[in-house]
């Protein structure tokens, strides 16, 4: 993969970025600017190097229409206060406003174009489509820069299409993501742990079939966890199952037992009879479920075990809340796995979109981790060991 190094000297070069910063907004208000924060070593790299940074984002999904609700206009005022530099805020991505605002850019200075996803060919499935707002984007500069992490998992013109018109590289924390996933998926460091949870196991089944390969022990939590005790004969009450999942987790406790995979799964489970913030809550073993109770969270037995196959591991990559989380009474399983993680000595990883807002809700320091990604979407397609087009696009 290409890096910064690789353009050169930038001074005064007009370079092309592609940034994530999807945050969530309350109004007009960003309600927490972790994507911007990981997008600045980056684009300060490029400032303090003289470069004209011209930058592509997206927020939201207007579907290919101007949306003022979906301005980039909250996020540039804080990019402006996190980079300490100037930034003028497009008002189109590609027309006459933006060209005129790239012309006046001043070496070390930032534009930040408007929501890219307001031009339909984005996110057009039309080769042709993408290629010609990739072509428009490409005229405003001389260099391209891919830093958006959580989109590099997205065949669109400022993600793809424009790194096969323009000298391109990864950014700084595309790089980062890149090696921490990679450390965490080829070639481990033993033993190596692999946590999954969260809500389906329909939505991490290649990832499961992929780790499988290469765990030594595969912990599961969350509401996939329910499906695999089905699948062992239990009873699992009103809790998350997926029927139509029990086969195929068969398949994985066969392959599991075959390859000398330590499968853990919950042997207690914090039950309750609703959905519910303050719903009462009991821990029960795995295997006598109540009818009338749904399991919420994995037990205390559970989490101790979990953080002991945690604490002895060289490597462990988790994604997916073992509960949840979101409710203070079933957070404690999440809790569990995030503090043998933090405490811990192995490589630690954390993908997922639930699993990092989990560790920074729960308050854990972030810097104790080895590496939380910022990508969702992208980090699960890692997981399962699929080639990304925007990462193979910047490959020499
Ligand atoms: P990630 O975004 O980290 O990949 P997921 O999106 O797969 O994680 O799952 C996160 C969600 O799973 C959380 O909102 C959490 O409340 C939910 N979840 C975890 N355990 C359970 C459970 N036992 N029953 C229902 N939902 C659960
Ligand atoms: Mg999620």
């Amino acid at each position: 993969m290409k890096t910064l190094e690789s353009l050169g000297d930038l001074r005064s070069t007009r370079v092309l970025v592609r940034s994530d910063f999807n945050v969530p907004l309350d109004g007009t208000t960003i309600t927490d600017d972790g994507r911007i924060k990981a997008a600045l070593p980056t684009i300060t790299r490029l400032t303090e190097a003289g470069a004209k940074v011209i930058i592509m984002a997206h927020l939201g999904r207007p579907k290919g229409e101007v949306k003022p609700e979906y301005s980039l206009a909250p996020v540039a005022e804080r990019l402006e206060e996190l980079a300490g530099v100037r930034v003028t805020l497009a008002p189109d991505v590609v027309g006459p406003g933006a060209q005129s605002a790239v012309a006046d850019l001043k070496d070390g200075q930032i534009v930040l174009l408007e929501n890219i996803r307001f031009d339909p060919r984005e996110t057009s499935k039309d080769d042709a489509e993408r290629a010609e707002l990739a072509n428009e984007l490409a005229s405003l500069a001389d260099v391209f820069v891919s830093d958006g992490f959580g989109v590099v998992h997205r065949k669109q013109a400022s993600v793809y299409d424009i790194a096969k018109v323009l000298p391109s590289a990864a950014g700084l924390l595309v790089v980062k993501e890149i090696e921490s996933l990679r450390r965490a998926t080829h070639d481990p460091e033993r033993p190596y742990a692999v946590v999954l949870g969260g809500s389906k196991v329909s939505d991490k089944l290649g990832v499961i079939a992929n780790l499988l390969e290469k765990a030594d022990r595969l912990l599961i939590g969350g509401g996939m966890a329910f499906t695999f005790l089905k699948a062992q004969g239990h009873e699992v009450g009103s809790s998350l199952l997926e029927e139509d999942q029990v086969e195929a987790v068969k398949g994985y406790l066969q392959t599991a037992a075959e390859r000398g995979v330590d499968l853990l799964l919950p042997v207690d489970v914090v039950v309750a009879p609703e959905f519910a913030k303050d719903a009462p809550a009991t821990v029960v073993d795995a295997d006598a479920i109540p009818a009338d109770q749904m399991g919420l969270d994995i037990g205390p037995r559970t989490q101790e075990r979990y953080a002991e196959a945690i604490a002895s591991a060289k490597t462990v990559a988790w994604n997916g809340p073992m509960g949840v989380f979101e409710f203070d009474a079933f957070a404690g399983g999440t809790r569990a796995v995030a503090r043998a993680l933090s405490e811990g000595d192995a490589f630690s990883v954390v993908g997922g979109g639930d699993s990092a807002a989990a560790v920074r809700q729960l308050g854990f320091d972030e810097s104790t981790f080895s590496h939380i990604s910022t990508g969702g979407g992208a980090s699960l397609e890692l997981l399962e060991g699929k080639t990304l087009p925007g990462i193979d696009v910047l490959e020499d």
